[in-house]
């Protein structure tokens, strides 16, 4: 079996402005682009940025990500942005269904689902988000809550390329709080994760798609989470803002990969 390859994802939200957004994409090409052979790397800024940012990338390995597409064709969808826009860009990898959209813009199972699809379709690598609320897990209903996600958004994708399929587990109590998921907590979650995608698809698919870990992951946890046999990679908000913590995280994956 050939092993999976590190996935570390920087999601910059609303941060950044142009000048900053240059600065911070040039100080990762220039610290983290001796990493891309061991881990796949991609910046996800702001829709505004995606240009100059990929400027800053220029054709190196560092891929260019968008933080969410609308999943229709061109045509009257005041303020969306679709596939075809973001290819033209070279974009080449998005998230789907983040909590911070679930909540803040009412994204529901349904929606996320269709995104999904469209990305995959339109040859992008898609990271789809799950996780649950504090609440959720409080009532031990984790696992039911990312396998209810998981399945909602995987039911309208029939064949998945395995190595464009990235799923983020981040608990959203995690999420910008300092408080990560124990290594053992993640792990568990990762492996339902995997299940799921076996009864959905087969062991073959689940061996290979990269189910990587997002909430407050910085450059001193990271080692930790990816030490564990399912977590693959890491989805980072804060610490992706500075590159020298970004810069830790993505040493912390390319060990992994050297290990695996
Ligand atoms: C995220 O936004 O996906 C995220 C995990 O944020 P943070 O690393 O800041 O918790």
């Amino acid at each position: 079996m050939r092993p999976r390859m590190p996935f570390v994802g920087g999601n910059w939200k609303m941060n950044t402005d142009l000048a900053s957004a240059v600065e911070l994409a040039e100080g990762v090409v220039a610290s983290c682009s001796g990493f891309a052979q061991q881990v796949d790397i991609a910046l996800f800024p702001p829709f505004v940025y995606l240009q100059a940012v990929g400027r800053a990338l220029g054709h190196r390995a560092i891929v260019l990500g968008s933080q969410d597409l609308w999943p229709e064709p061109p045509g009257a969808f005041t303020g969306s942005i679709g596939p075809a826009m973001l290819a033209d860009l070279n974009v080449r990898a998005v998230i789907v269904g983040h909590s911070e959209r679930r909540l803040h813009q009412c994204e529901d199972d349904r929606l996320v689902g269709r995104k999904l699809r469209v990305a995959l379709e339109s040859n992008l690598t898609a990271v789809l988000c799950v996780g649950e609320s504090l609440e959720q897990r409080e009532s031990g209903l984790a696992l039911a809550t990312v396998e209810r996600q998981l399945g909602a958004a995987l039911a309208s994708v029939s064949e998945p390329d395995p190595l464009r399929l990235v799923v983020a587990y981040e608990p959203i109590w995690a999420i910008g709080t300092g408080r990560t998921a124990s290594p053992a907590d993640a792990q568990e979650v990762h492996g339902a994760i995997r299940q799921v995608l076996a009864k959905r698809y087969d062991a073959g698919l689940s061996r290979s798609v990269r189910i990587i870990y997002g909430g407050s992951v910085n450059g001193r946890n990271a080692s930790d989470l990816l030490a564990q046999p399912d977590v693959d990679g890491g989805l980072v908000g804060g610490a992706s803002l500075k590159a020298e913590e970004f810069t830790a995280i993505c040493a912390a994956a390319a060990r992994r990969a050297v290990q695996v």
